[in-house]
């Protein structure tokens, strides 16, 4: 009889689990830790109900979309869906008014604060070009390289195609895989308008999809453990084990990040190659500084964008979710900030936002949270694990696993659901 261990309750682990029990197929997840969500969950600071780091979805992100119905939470009340909007604290200013694509796309370029008509055309021309090879870039090069080679330089690097490299694929141009990037923009740029919107939380993250996807679970007979780390799995000639439990599993998906992925694979030589992979991997941080300012301090918009040197995009909570005064700056992939004190961090953070807005009072309370594995690092012909393995009954999901995404929400939840999915065809 069919019945699945999900090892891991962040989104790719409880999308697969999901899938499972809406197949009628019993499930039971085990997580680590006391909550749902993994790297992307609700955590509780002094009182406040935080995000473990500030998160934004596009609309391209279809399965994460589709799944959030599926298990009743409307993504049109959990979410700001603005059309793209890139609003820098220096004056640049990129809206794409609502028209369908491409003319979305066109006004925005053309209408950019801050980029000339000449820029303008030459973004256009790049993406024609993009398009026009099919989004392959054959071999797999820089996103820095593929910038260069056609002529994306200036306001349009710094202010665009910098911005969206690191947001996106949270690594470096100069380290990032221009394929991977080429395969966000074509599901992000072009297609319908709705896919470039930016879908910015109004509710923490546990509300989006880990806590409705969990009692979707339960409801259908399906059992989530918390607390449970998964130590060892193991096969004998009918079924899995993990750890010593009496219980059986038919198949067995493991749901961690990579790096304690890898541990749980040791119980099998015919995994020597995948684990060698995703020991191979590497990671990139993302910081998050959460500053408390009083509540009638308002950000210009939503999302804001700073011209560091170490702030990136600063999110109004206020706006998003009705915490006034509380703003959250993201600093995507590595950096000096890393080894800064968490109190200096988050002053020059302060001071950055300060330039920006003159009337800043000083904050109340901040503090950072830093993920220094938050994604793998999105190299160019990255090698990443297939999430079909070659020991019967056992997969791999998660962020990592091999597809043409980046380390995002969209690519742990399509991995989740793929293996629940090969299962279920079986
Ligand atoms: C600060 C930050 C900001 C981000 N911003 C964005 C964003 O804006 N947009 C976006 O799309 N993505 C963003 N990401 C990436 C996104 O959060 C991840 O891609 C996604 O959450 C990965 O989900 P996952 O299920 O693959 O892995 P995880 O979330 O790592 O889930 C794995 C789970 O397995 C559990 N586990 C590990 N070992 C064991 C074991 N032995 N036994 C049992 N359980 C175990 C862990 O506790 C964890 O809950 C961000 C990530 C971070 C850290």
């Amino acid at each position: 009889m069919t019945r699945v261990a999900v090892v891991g309750a962040g989104w790719a682990g409880l999308s697969a689990a999901a899938s499972l029990a809406d197949h009628g197929i019993p499930v039971t997840v085990f997580e680590a830790s006391r909550s749902l969500g993994g790297r992307a969950r609700r955590v509780s600071i002094d009182g406040a109900d935080l995000d473990n780091g500030q998160h934004m979805l596009i609309g391209a992100y279809r399965e994460t979309l589709a799944l959030m119905r599926k298990v009743g939470a409307d993504p049109e009340k959990l979410f700001l869906h603005l059309p793209l909007e890139l609003r820098f604290a220096d004056g640049f200013h990129l809206r794409a008014p609502r028209l369908p694509y491409p003319l979305n796309l066109l006004a925005g370029l053309l209408g950019a604060r801050g980029l000339s008509l000449a820029q303008g055309l030459a973004a256009i021309r790049f993406l024609a070009r993009l398009q026009g090879s099919a989004f392959r870039i054959e071999p797999d090069r820089s996103v820095a390289v593929l910038l260069e080679t056609n002529g994306q330089s200036g306001a349009l690097r710094r202010y665009l195609w910098e911005p969206l490299c690191i947001s996106a694929l949270n690594t470096s141009p100069a380290n990032a895989s221009a394929q991977v990037f080429a395969n966000v923009l074509r599901d992000g740029l072009t297609g319908a308008r709705a896919n470039s919107d930016l879908l910015l939380p109004r509710a923490d993250l546990g509300q989006l999809l880990p806590e409705p996807a969990a009692a979707f679970i339960t409801a259908r007979g399906g059992s989530i453990e918390l607390g449970v780390a998964v130590r060892t799995v193991t096969r004998d000639e009918t079924a899995f084990r993990l750890d010593d439990r009496q219980q059986r599993f038919s198949h067995v998906i493991i749901a961690c990040a990579p790096q304690h992925a890898s541990a749980l694979l040791g119980g099998f030589p015919e995994l020597e190659n995948a684990r060698r992979t995703i020991d191979a991997l590497q990671y990139e941080p993302i910081f998050t500084c959460y500053l408390r300012y009083p509540d009638p301090v308002r950000l210009p918009s939503p999302m804001f964008g700073l011209t560091g040197p170490i702030g990136q995009w600063a999110f109004d909570r206020g706006q998003l979710s009705g915490q006034w005064g509380l703003l959250a700056v993201v600093m995507s992939a590595s950096g000096r900030h890393e080894d800064l004190p968490q109190q200096e961090l988050a002053g020059r953070i302060h001071a950055e936002l300060k330039a920006a807005l003159p009337r800043l009072p000083e904050p109340l309370w901040s503090r950072v949270i830093g993920e220094k594995r938050a994604t793998f690092s999105c190299r160019p012909a990255l090698e990443r694990p297939a999430a079909v393995t070659p020991v019967r009954g056992l997969y791999l999901a998660g962020d990592y696993t091999a597809s043409d995404y980046p380390g995002t929400l969209e690519a742990a939840v399509r991995s989740g659901l793929f293996a629940a999915r090969s299962i279920a065809s079986t």
